[in-house]
């Protein structure tokens, strides 16, 4: 079994193949394969457990795999992605493969066994976003990496989930298609208009007022005016930023708590649905000379919360037309009208 990277020649999106033996597949199908590991491998005390740490904000005078963190960060045990191997690009009859290098870490983000993140003190969900920036950055120093990208996907306690808040890392040898439309996209209305897009969204959200969740100092919550589902919610930083690793302490704490309103609000109305979050910053800008060159004004990094209450429907896969059955001001209105 060796997994790689394949190219879809029609649609140009990546994928990631093989990563699985036949019979570990269909065990992986069956239920209670997850069982709750007892203990925990994400609690402080059961270090032991996970593979060695990468990172660790931790007290002065504790020890890597040994209590005495507060964020801490190990390679995940999937091996869709592996650090170790030799970046190499073939092609197979009309394909293109990559072999699948690539980081892949875990963000563990309390010591202690919580399941959601808006449960953390905003002070702790800062922390774990100095690890989301620290890693990235770290990253960024392999060569072969030209993306990282951090995300969370959060489901409802049950006895088969582990149910400790934590959030995954991959950086990958290419950037990812659903960002590479959004750089595009920025790229071309900035060439247009000499604007950022998603500034021109925070100055349109906060003007219209319509569609406003929350808003704090430095950031908006808001659902956009369309959205692909139910619910969905964006964070952006009023202030024109690409790059998320540049911004400082005190805008992280701003971030942290609007992220914790926003987040519980979701949580609470919605009965703790199954959700996403991801974090859209620049990519890494390692090829193409002068490509990136408009880059820092026209890209605006953010945060896309998007949670999983409905299935999306034959029409929607078929055609990429979303339907949505309530509008984004009426969800606006219940996330900002749901008291915590
Ligand atoms: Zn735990
Ligand atoms: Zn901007
Ligand atoms: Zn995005």
């Amino acid at each position: 079994m060796c997994a790689e990277l394949r190219k879809d020649i029609i649609s140009g999106g990546w994928i990631i193949t093989n990563t699985k033996g036949k019979e570990e597949f269909f065990k992986s199908l069956e239920p209670g394969v997850r069982v709750k590991e007892k203990p925990c491998p994400f609690c402080s005390g059961n270090e032991k457990e996970t593979p060695k740490e990468i990172y660790a904000l931790r007290k002065p005078g504790t020890l890597p795999d040994q209590p005495g963190w507060s964020v801490r960060v190990f390679p995940s045990k999937e091996k869709a992605l592996e650090i170790e191997k030799e970046l190499e690009r073939r092609g197979v009859g009309i394909y293109d493969v990559m072999n699948n290098v690539g980081a892949h870490e875990l963000i563990i983000e309390s010591p202690e066994h919580i399941k959601n993140l808006s449960d953390l003190p905003e002070e702790q969900i800062k922390k774990a976003l100095l690890v989301y920036q620290k890693r990235i950055i770290d990253l960024k120093k392999d060569k072969r990496f030209r993306y990282a990208i951090v995300f969370k996907n959060q489901r409802p306690s049950s006895p088969f989930r582990l149910g400790h808040t934590h959030s995954q890392l991959v950086a990958l040898p290419l950037t990812p298609e659903s960002v590479k439309g959004e750089l595009e996209n920025a790229k071309s209305y900035y060439g247009e208009k000499e604007r950022c897009v998603f500034c021109d969204v925070v100055r349109e959200e906060l003007e219209a007022g319509l569609r406003i969740v929350k808003e704090n100092k430095s950031f908006l919550s808001y659902v956009p005016f369309a959205p692909r589902l139910p619910f969905e919610t964006w964070i952006l930083p009023k202030r024109h930023n690409a790059d998320f690793t540049q911004e400082d302490d005190s805008t992280l704490f701003d971030f942290a708590a609007i992220m914790k309103v926003t987040l519980s609000k979701i949580c609470k109305l919605l009965e703790d649905p199954p959700l996403n979050y991801m974090i859209h910053s620049i990519p890494y800008m390692r090829p193409k000379v002068g490509y990136w060159k408009t880059i820092h004004k026209d890209y605006h990094w953010h945060l896309e919360i998007l949670p999983h209450i409905v299935k999306v429907e034959g029409f929607s896969w078929s055609s990429g037309f979303y339907i949505e059955p309530l509008s984004s001001e009426i969800m606006a209105e219940l996330l900002r009208e749901t008291k915590l």
